[in-house]
């Protein structure tokens, strides 16, 4: 398993909540088949409160949604965290950096 270098997007990109879901935790969860209880940041255990969006620190190749807790999300505004890769769900694609 590898982890991935990230910080939050501070894009004012709009996103719509993909159809039959009620929140982006619900989408997390739906996708990755578990529930979105603990912060996914690395090292951290602290409860989920929100569904970051979350770029790879170097390699932008898209938006991904990651369950974070309060502190982390406030946190990963101004620094760099890290999380597992299987951890983050797609969101967007870059259209520049599709191959
Ligand atoms: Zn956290």
């Amino acid at each position: 398993m590898t982890t991935v270098s990230l910080k939050i997007e501070s894009g004012a990109t709009q996103l719509t909540l993909p159809e039959g879901f009620r929140s982006w935790l619900a989408f997390w969860e739906a996708q990755r088949g578990k529930r979105a209880t603990q912060c996914e940041a690395f090292g951290c255990d602290r409860e989920v409160t929100e569904a970051g969006r979350v770029i790879k620190v170097g390699k932008v190749d898209g938006v991904y949604i990651l369950p974070l807790c309060d502190r982390c999300s406030s946190l990963a505004n101004t620094r760099i965290f890290k999380a597992w890769d299987k951890d983050l769900v797609m969101l967007t694609q870059e259209p520049e950096a599709a191959t």
